[in-house]
């Protein structure tokens, strides 16, 4: 028995004929970019968050780079994350020219210590950007509160949460703005890379229409500089035809993970925790152990992939030595990055596939 980390062929032929004929329309209408299958993607996402505008875009990375751009942040600003997340989230903030100022992760939740945050505020600072991270909404509404106490925008990093809740609302909803990707291995999924914003602000969303086309709105008049960030009209019919399936991934992924939490209690893992507030979407299922890398050894022994997110915290990796941070800085983030490891959590895999992982993880 072999089994990948995530397994994007057995999603797919689940669906094959859906996509084939989605992909062959787009070729065939020889309509490529900014055609009506991005906009309707774009209404039905929208819909989906529940929030009135959503913008298509080239990656989760370039979602979150137009994010804050749209909201006028940029250079002599500050923008809060945290360390322990996909680089793309700290990457957007320094490609705005805003500064980074990382804040620790809860050490349940593993998303952004609200306690934490009001320290980071200064008088640079502009906005939030909590990450939902694996899939669980981070704390929204303290967020929320201390935003509104210092006057600072929240852009929600959605990239691993489609669909999540937070106290019965869907992420993307919560803050000023919501970005998501649709990288090919998360929760919704494109064949290629895209993105996407949403935002119940209609200025905000013009402006990122705009910066994501080079500025225009015809074809010849550059009203601002802008960028290529468009999302392509092939990957707006697969996500529309994915986009009503994933109610139905979700419930498999967090069944799935229910499994894992049964077959793994008792033990000395540490499970994952969902919050009194949110629903989780798992798109990671990472446990905690010290003894990550024998189990991992194992596990792989077996045919069975497995993962790290994130084994080196932002804060230290080469490319942010300029930030200045040190280790120790954030000992939480640090702490889970030596024991956390992600097992295989697709919405195709079965009870059995999951016992047989679990057991193997138990039993020394
Ligand atoms: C995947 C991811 C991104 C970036 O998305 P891309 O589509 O790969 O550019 C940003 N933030 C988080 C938390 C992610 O997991």
């Amino acid at each position: 028995m072999q089994i990948p980390l995530v397994d994007l062929k057995a999603q797919y032929l689940s669906i094959k004929e859906e996509i084939d004929n989605a992909i062959k329309e787009v070729i065939e209408s020889s309509s490529f970019i900014l055609g009506e299958k991005l906009e309707k993607f774009e209404r039905e996402f929208a819909e989906f968050c529940g929030v009135r505008f959503a913008v298509g875009t080239s990656s989760g990375t370039t979602a979150l780079h137009l994010a804050l751009l749209g909201l006028g942040i940029g250079k002599n600003d500050e923008v809060i994350t945290v360390p322990n997340t996909f680089i793309a989230t700290a990457e957007a903030i320094s490609h705005s020219g805003a500064g980074v100022r990382f804040v620790d992760i809860n050490e349940r939740s593993y998303t952004i210590d609200v306690e934490k945050i009001e320290s980071a505020v200064n008088e640079r600072t502009r906005a939030i950007i909590p990450v939902h991270l694996y899939g669980q909404p981070a704390d929204m509404n303290p967020i929320s509160e201390i935003a509104g106490k210092y006057n600072l925008k929240v852009i929600e990093d959605a990239a691993q949460a489609h669909n999540g809740e937070y106290k019965n609302r869907r992420v993307g909803s919560l803050g000023d703005e919501g970005c998501f990707s649709f990288f090919p291995g998360k929760n919704l999924g494109a064949y290629g890379d895209a993105g996407i914003v949403v935002t119940n602000d209609e200025d905000v969303a013009e402006n990122i229409k705009l910066l994501r086309n080079h500025g225009r709105k015809e074809k010849n008049t550059h009203i601002i500089e802008g960028y290529n960030y468009r999302m392509d009209e092939i990957q707006a019919a697969i996500l529309s035809v994915k986009l009503k399936y994933l109610n139905d991934w979700t419930n498999k992924r967090r069944n799935n993970a229910h499994l894992y939490n049964d077959f793994l209690s008792g033990s000395e893992i540490i499970i994952p925790e969902e919050m009194s507030y949110a629903k989780h979407v798992y798109h990671i299922y990472a446990i905690r152990t010290k003894n990550r890398n024998e189990i991992r050894e194992k596990l792989k022994k077996n045919n069975i992939s497995t993962g790290i997110h994130y084994p080196v915290p932002l804060h230290l990796q080469p490319s942010y030595k300029y930030l200045n941070y040190k280790r120790g800085d954030f000992p939480i983030t640090e702490n889970i990055s030596e024991e956390i490891f992600s097992l295989p959590i697709y919405p195709e895999l079965t009870e059995k596939q999951i016992k047989f992982i679990s057991e193997l993880i138990i039993n020394p």
